[in-house]
């Protein structure tokens, strides 16, 4: 399975790291050895100095798919959930300058954490969905899938225009304002519509 995660996808956070807004959906990948799963603890890495969270809704592939048309994109992924995209943001800022791919930011190990996926069916609106991560009791992102700037379905079709879509991938689809900082002793929390899906600390 492969994870694709959609970047600069909520003006909020656009404007929050001064990025333009984008034309078209920019994308990047995690390997599979990057999922953090099953609430596991998640272990700061020794080569950053900036770990930081983005809380995204993360949905789930169920058949396989290319070059699907938007208006079919929502046959295509039957659950979501809520998940982190650990981000090294010291070391994105560096690739970024460098003009380098940032892998070593994203995708490295439990840098994908994922929650306990729901039906979407069970979703009283999928086209607004709300969700929020809390750290050590305080709410620090809240997002409502109806301010992204590409839609699920946009965001389905346009991948697969490059990407085969196939059962078990996973797509992040972006983060609202409020990154910032992890730390060892966190304790974090990210629920969909009021229901915790994910929960766990760093150490
Ligand atoms: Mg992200």
């Amino acid at each position: 399975m492969k994870i694709i995660c959609v970047g600069r996808n909520y003006r909020d956070h656009v404007k929050e790291m001064n990025n333009p807004l984008p034309e078209r959906p920019v994308f990047f990948m995690k390997p599979d050895s990057s999922l953090l799963i099953n609430n596991s603890p998640f272990f700061m890495p020794d080569f950053s100095n900036e770990i930081h969270h983005e809380i995204e809704i993360v949905l789930r592939i169920c058949k396989l798919g290319k070059k699907i048309a938007p208006e079919f994109a929502s046959r295509y992924y039957d659950r979501l959930t809520a998940g982190i995209d650990f981000t090294a943001r010291d070391l994105q800022r560096k690739c970024i300058s460098e003009g380098n791919p940032w892998e070593i930011s994203k995708g490295f190990d439990q840098s994908a954490a994922t929650g306990l996926f729901v039906d979407i069916a069970s979703i009283k609106d999928p086209a607004a969905v709300n969700f929020e991560l809390d750290i050590n009791g305080t709410v620090v992102q809240k997002g409502n899938t109806q301010n992204m700037i590409f839609s699920f379905d946009e965001i389905i079709s346009y991948v697969s225009r490059f990407v085969t879509l196939k059962t078990g991938d996973l797509i992040f689809t972006g983060t609202p304002s409020g990154v910032g900082p992890v730390k060892i002793g966190d304790h974090l929390r990210c629920s969909v519509e009021g229901q915790v899906l994910l929960e766990f600390n760093i150490k």
